[in-house]
């Protein structure tokens, strides 16, 4: 088998084990063409693991670019926010406002 590029390690996939004897889930990482049946459980040694649909390399990817955005993000949602509540807030008065003078016409 020729070696692989380094990008392509960049790749490789975290699978995701379900145990049978604790019930917690052990990540194991493997080439897409060499998945393992199953994997020593890391907190009880059970080898009755099976694997369940990973979402665990695509989530860390998710996070970790959730977090690198935080900062930005939270100050658009804040300002988004702000801008929504003082909307709301003005618009609700003005529907107020304007409620109370067309009663008093
Ligand atoms: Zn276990």
């Amino acid at each position: 088998m020729p070696a692989r590029a380094p990008a392509d390690r960049d790749a490789v996939p975290i699978y995701c084990y379900r145990c049978g004897g604790c019930d917690c889930l052990t990540d194991a990482f493997a080439p897409v063409s060499n998945i393992p049946e199953r994997v020593v459980c890391e907190h009880c040694g059970s080898k009755e693991t099976h694997r369940v649909i990973s979402s665990v390399a695509y989530h860390a990817s998710q996070s970790s670019r959730t977090a690198r955005l935080d900062p930005k993000y939270e100050k658009m949602v804040d300002s988004a926010m702000k801008k929504s509540a003082s909307a709301d807030e003005n618009r609700l008065i003005e529907r107020m406002q304007r409620r109370s003078s067309e009663r008093k016409q």
